[in-house]
């Protein structure tokens, strides 16, 4: 299979679909992110990458981090973590509130917004500096010391983030927070901030098509039957309310991000990022499901 031909293909048939999605603006921040960048970066678990575009440029992973607070989480408290948060998707956009009311402060999974806040309230009441624990773990899944927090993008969504501030408090009411809103809040909107690129973000995720395994250590991240937890609920929740419609265009677990990012795994074979900044109404991006459809239609592989 020549990857890189198929990359560089997919990057021609993309061009139509850039312009087709809506940059997020509900962060200030991200609304002045060029919607015409698009790039791809493919890993394999034999150590090999490929990319194209502008895959070594660095973006707003926003959503994305869920997965790694949520591996952070789990490596904690273990099976615990499901009294406090459940595995189901949600049907829900992202950020919704009705749901939480008449489930009694449950969210319905980690990668929803008040899932996340959740798993983030886990870190900090584990961890005694949260933010440098996040940051340490995804320079060490990446192999690239130099990623870092974007404090404008972490302000930007501070200033707006009523809702998500509107979620915290609810949780709070419903004592699913251990500690105080504004704290958990603070956490969250660094994770999200965090400025990575398709290759750094691929080469984090490998693990999750290796066994748990990273290319860069030899310690196990997640053992094969946390790997298989981990990679179930990206497939059933790790794109929202459109999950269905990846689940059958793309056929791979992934996770989204409202920067634009979309990472999925191929367990046994790869990792792969994309990235485009227009959304579909989901809040996924628009041109990167679509390239992420061409390319399992293309190569004939995803898990079904
Ligand atoms: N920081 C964003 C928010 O909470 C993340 C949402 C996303 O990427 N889907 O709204």
């Amino acid at each position: 299979m020549n990857y890189q031909d198929i990359l560089n293909e997919i990057h021609e048939e993309i061009q139509p679909y850039l312009k087709l999605g809506k940059v997020a603006s509900y962060i200030p921040e991200l609304a002045n992110v060029p919607y015409e960048k698009f790039g791809m970066s493919l890993h394999t678990v034999d150590g090999k990458t490929h990319s194209v575009g502008n895959a070594y440029e660095n973006f707003s992973i926003q959503s994305i981090s869920k997965l790694f607070t949520l591996t952070l989480a789990k490596q904690l408290v273990g099976e615990k973590l499901w009294a406090r948060v459940g595995r189901e998707p949600s049907g829900n956009p992202f950020n919704s509130l009705v749901q939480l009311e008449y489930e009694n402060g449950i969210p319905r999974n980690p990668f929803i917004n008040a899932g996340a806040l959740v798993i983030t309230d886990v870190l900090i009441s584990n961890f005694d500096n949260p933010k440098d624990k996040i940051l340490d773990f995804i320079r060490l899944l990446s192999g690239n010391k130099d990623i870092n927090y974007d404090p404008d993008v972490a302000l930007s969504e501070n200033k707006t983030g009523y809702l998500n501030k509107a979620l915290a408090n609810f949780l709070k009411s419903f004592k699913n927070l251990d500690n105080e809103p504004e704290q958990v809040l603070d956490v969250y909107f660094n994770q999200c901030s965090l400025a990575m690129n398709c290759c750094d973000l691929a080469n984090s995720c490998i693990f999750l098509a290796n066994d748990g395994r990273s290319h860069h250590f030899d310690e196990v991240i997640t053992t094969e039957k946390q790997t298989k937890y981990i990679n179930s609920i990206l497939l059933t929740c790790g794109t929202y309310d459109s999950v269905g419609d990846f689940a059958y265009r793309v056929g791979l677990p992934g996770k989204s991000g409202v920067g634009g990012g979309i990472v999925a795994v191929m367990p046994d074979k790869f990792s792969i990022c994309v990235w485009s900044p227009g959304l579909n109404e989901s809040g996924n991006s628009l041109a990167g499901t679509k390239a992420l459809e061409l390319f399992t239609t293309m190569t004939g592989i995803s898990v079904f």
